[in-house]
């Protein structure tokens, strides 16, 4: 049995067959072969084997011929390791003595010499890991053939192991086979961890270098609710997990049937909770479960999952159907944020130079820069706003300039509609995103101007503090607990207290329940969060009065270590809410 730690980004626990994630996207379908193959199945090893040595030298000798001999070389050392008559012999003792197919054999064997390289810390000899890896590859691609499973045609469920899956890769994962997945990168906001959410997968991410070792097939636990991943688990692990999976389903109808009860504090103080989206459908999902509206509805999905740029009609059918399925309710759509992460492949070339991408070229300076695009976008949004209670916000302003270079915009593209005889809405509410320091510096001057603001905790956190959200290697310094935070998050709300204009907190923070009264006692009475920790935010809410939190606020601000904050605030959560966080974790 194997455990690794790393972060929790998406709940549930789950079991089942591990897939493990190259660049290839493909699977081991079988890890055990009958006992009278073996014998056949020794033979297709060394087939493929001899395929695809002939193969390396077909490009050894093609790559010295073009480049000269020092790159020809790169080819015979990968040969040279394919015939190694230590690993050959590996490769058949697995299939004869554990009856284990070529693939998994190949795969077990080479990854077991990789970890061993990685192991040693040295920079040279984990490149050299890499080179395993290609081998690896050469081989089950051969040993594969037709039957190799993409990801996107996936037959059976699996929990997936990868280094890193991108925002594109997370939002085409097919929920019906994928129970979960796992990734050594990442962070607590990072835009994959956020897809986690939104399409309810289970999740956990930041585990570090794990994959080495695992070759696919084993049965795994996956925990996305402590943030740890088990291979191969022993009989008492698996009846914790079997526990812990019946305990989490109570829960979950019990909530489930609190959806419908209102966001209201013990003493009557009624409080928003809206849902965060990135997809149409998932509004179904924030009605279910008792949303107030649509607090951020992050459009630049809508390049992320296509490859071509969506026209002023995709956004205008797509903002249609998430206002249809709101009703009444509110929608904020939020600009597109492009850039940094979430770079669709469309733009791939115009990224690809970046040194800094967070600090460079994304966001609504991205708009600024490509008006024909921003004013499709825009176009579609006001001639939709007319079908519902829609208001619009920029994402990512940093300075006064921004706010009204893009709210002319939005002025030009009105008179556009009304020479053209459209139909708009002339008042919708313009608001920002609140994520970089210098809008927190300025938020007075920002409130004259705007109809509200949304925090962005997830930036806001990373540009104060100077840690990327998506690096697991300062994951303990990025935290929503820093009193840094608190006082940013305090200066905005008096700002907007002082000239009448509402705050919602849309960035992580928000989706989790140990800050929802610190939070409410400072004042905040609008929150957008993940629509699957609607109801848990709504059980914190209807826990506590107004009075309470402000007198956990007020603890909480007066702790100068973000570490301590959210020690006292996880305890005060296990107070109020004994039910649902008083228990051990799984
Ligand atoms: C944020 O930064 O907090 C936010 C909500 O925006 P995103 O996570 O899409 O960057
Ligand atoms: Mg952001």
């Amino acid at each position: 049995m194997k455990v690794f730690n790393g972060i929790a980004v998406s709940p549930g626990v789950v079991a089942g067959p591990v897939l493990v994630l190259g660049s290839e996207d493909f699977r081991i379908p079988r890890i055990y072969v009958n006992h009278d193959a073996v014998e056949s199945e020794v033979h297709r090893f060394h087939a493929a084997l001899d395929f695809v040595c002939n193969d390396l030298r077909g490009n050894e000798e093609l790559v010295t011929s073009q480049l000269g001999q020092q790159y020809g070389a790169i080819f015979s050392a990968h040969l040279q390791m394919a015939q190694d008559p230590r690993l050959i012999s590996e490769v058949e003792h697995l299939i004869r003595e554990e009856c284990r197919s070529p693939e998994s054999a190949v795969s077990r064997t080479l990854r077991g010499y990789a970890a061993q390289l990685q192991k040693l810390g040295d920079r040279y000899l984990s490149e050299r890991a890499l080179d395993i890896y290609d081998l690896e590859k050469r081989l089950l691609r051969q040993l594969l053939g037709e039957s190799r499973e993409e990801l996107r045609n996936l037959t059976s469920p699996v929990i997936i192991l990868a280094s890193d899956l991108t925002p594109g890769e997370t939002a085409s994962l097919d929920k019906r086979f994928v129970l979960g997945f796992a990734t050594e990168v990442g962070g607590h906001t990072s835009h994959t961890a956020i897809l986690a959410g939104a399409l309810e997968i289970p999740a956990v991410v930041g585990l570090g270098r794990c994959l080495a070792g695992i070759s696919g097939g084993e049965s795994a636990i996956l925990d996305g609710d402590s943030g740890q991943i088990i291979i191969d688990p022993d009989e008492a692990s698996l009846h914790k997990y079997q526990e812990s999976r019946a305990r989490s389903l109570r829960l979950q109808e019990r909530l489930d049937r609190s959806g419908s009860l209102p966001a209201e504090t013990s003493d009557g103080q009624r409080i928003s909770i809206h849902g965060n989206i990135e997809f149409p459908e998932e509004v179904s999902q924030c009605v279910k479960r008792g949303a107030d509206g649509v607090g951020l509805y992050r459009t630049e999905f809508l390049f992320l999952s296509g490859n071509r740029e969506p026209s002023e009609e995709d956004h205008y059918s797509a903002y249609c159907r998430v206002l249809e399925a709101c009703g009444e309710r509110p929608v904020v759509i939020r600009t597109l944020d492009i850039g940094a992460d979430k770079v669709p492949q469309l733009m791939e070339t115009q990224f690809a130079d970046a040194a800094n991408p967070m600090l460079g070229l994304r966001s609504i300076r991205l708009s600024l820069q490509n008006t024909p695009m921003f004013k499709r976008q825009l176009r579609a949004v006001l001639r939709a706003s007319v079908h519902g209670n829609l208001k619009v916000m920029f994402p990512l302003v940093s300075s006064l300039l921004e706010y009204r270079q893009a709210r002319m915009i939005l002025m030009d593209v009105m008179e556009d509609l009304e020479d053209e005889g459209i139909p708009f809405q002339r008042n919708i509410p313009v608001g920002m995103m609140v994520e970089v320091p210098s809008a927190v510096i300025l938020a007075e001057e920002f409130a004259r101007e705007v109809d509200f603001f949304s925090i962005g905790t997830n930036d806001l956190i990373q540009y104060t503090l100077a840690c990327d959200r998506s690096d697991p290697a300062v994951a303990s310094l990025y935290r929503s607990g820093d009193p840094a935070i608190l006082r940013l998050i305090q200066i905005v709300l008096r700002a907007a207290d002082k000239f009448g204009r509402s705050v919602t907190v849309c960035g992580q923070m928000s989706s989790d329940p140990r800050f929802i009264p610190l939070l409410l006692g400072m004042g905040l009475k609008s929150f957008s969060a993940t629509p699957q920790t609607i109801p848990v935010l709504k059980e914190v809410v209807r826990s506590l009065s107004l009075p309470d939190a402000t007198r956990i606020a007020q603890h909480a601000c007066s702790l100068d270590l973000a570490r301590d904050v959210e020690h006292y605030l996880q305890g005060e959560l296990a107070r109020l809410c004994p039910e649902l966080f008083g228990g051990a974790p799984f």
